[in-house]
């Protein structure tokens, strides 16, 4: 593969600190070689970015390949033929690298589905971003889950068998749901479900398999069960409080907020036909949610990016709408560009592999129109996306 050199673009290397002017950066096998000045740039096919902002390739923590974002997607899962499943699945994994998300992380799918399309876009058969899988998600018998993406387990045993079982399919991560949630008829986004014993048992499987964690966590006893069995992220933190948050800091427990995927509930509403539980139960949490995110900034959590998507009106592919509501909420756009970039790498244990802009990671990048730093939206205006050192998007 020829030398390819991207030079001319402000560039936002997503450690957190500020852009600079007149850096190129050199691509080699699809590795990222040198970021030098442009005039010690090595020969080769030059990439001209001029007035276009370069970041590292994004990073969705937290995806559902296998919904597309419909106003009921348990219904529209129920009427495709799993084949349709997977051929969506793989048009949404375009979709997603194309806005110049280069990384996912799906928390859930349909019978290991988004694995074979992990697997598919790995060896090169389809475009994609680069995604880590969960498998089914470990849940109480009729817990948060249990109708689409959960494995009912009751009892440390049986939840050990329900995580070895994803790990025997290929799973990259674990899912747990510490809580209720708002997608599942008749359960409390605020109440605890598996206990802590169960919570230990499933984070121990993980452990001894290399396997990170990841707990679907809205109410605060539930998150503390996760916390206390040494979860690697929680996802949602609907009812966070400052002990909790302080924890999280101290233990560098990432929050992946997803704040976007219960007000896109609420913005549709009954009346776009979403199902009136979870639009009740969007209600009911929203405010709380933003007030727990801004209390996790001002305490210090780390937070990485994820939007949820394939939950009702929430599509694949852009992560502004998630950014724009962080921002909304105190958080400065750049680090908002870092929780999507440097910081979502970290806590899904890909820092050697992605998220910077720096020699030795893969060529994982965006360029984009405008400035995000001034306005987060400019992330929208995509104008190239290479995705480990292959070029998806080339509009410059
Ligand atoms: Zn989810």
């Amino acid at each position: 593969m020829e030398r390819m050199i991207l030079a001319g673009a402000m560039l936002i290397d997503g450690s957190g600190t500020p852009p600079v002017a007149g850096r190129a950066v050199v691509v080699e096998q699809g590795r990222i070689t040198a970021v030098v000045g442009e005039r010690e740039a090595p020969p080769g096919r030059v990439v001209r970015l001029d007035g276009l902002t370069l970041l590292p390739g994004l990073i969705n923590c937290h995806v559902h390949l296998c919904f597309g974002g419909e106003v009921d997607p348990a219904v529209a899962l129920q009427k495709d033929p799993y084949a349709t499943t997977v051929i969506k699945a793989v048009l949404r994994a375009r979709q997603t690298v194309e806005a110049g998300v280069t990384t996912v992380r799906d928390l859930g799918g349909r019978d290991y589905a988004e694995l074979s399309v992990r697997d598919a876009v790995r060896a090169g058969l389809v475009p994609g971003p680069r995604i880590l899988c969960a498998g089914r998600g470990i849940c109480i018998t009729g817990g948060h889950g249990w109708h689409l993406i959960g494995r009912e387990a009751d009892g440390p045993d049986e939840v050990r068998k329900g995580v070895r079982e994803q790990i025997k399919a290929g799973a990259d991560v674990i899912k747990i749901f510490a809580t209720g949630g708002v997608m599942t008829p008749g359960v409390d986004p605020n109440s605890a479900q598996l206990t802590l014993d169960e919570v230990r048992a499933a984070i121990e499987e993980a452990r001894k398999a290399g396997r990170r964690t990841a707990a679907h966590a809205g109410g605060a006893e539930g998150i503390a069960n996760a916390l206390e069995g040494g979860i690697t992220t929680i996802e949602h933190g609907i009812f966070l409080n400052e002990g909790l948050c302080r924890r999280m800091a101290r233990d560098g427990v990432a929050l992946v907020p997803t704040l976007i995927a219960p007000r896109a509930i609420l913005t549709g509403g009954v009346a776009a036909g979403i199902p009136e539980f979870a639009v009740r139960k969007s209600e009911a949490v929203c405010d709380r949610h933003v007030e727990s995110f801004v209390m996790a900034i001002r305490l210090g959590v780390p937070i990485a990016a994820g939007t949820d998507a394939g939950t009702p009106l929430n599509g694949h592919g852009s992560m502004v709408p998630e950014l724009e509501l962080m921002v909304k909420a105190g958080l400065a756009p750049l680090a908002a560009i870092h929780a999507a970039t440097t910081a979502a790498a970290h806590a899904l244990g890909l820092e050697h592999e992605t998220g910077r802009v720096a020699p030795g990671l893969a060529a994982d990048l965006l360029a984009v129109a405008g400035n995000p730093v001034e306005r987060i939206a400019a992330l929208d205006e995509v104008r190239l996306v290479m995705a480990q050192g292959r070029l998806v998007v080339n509009r410059t």
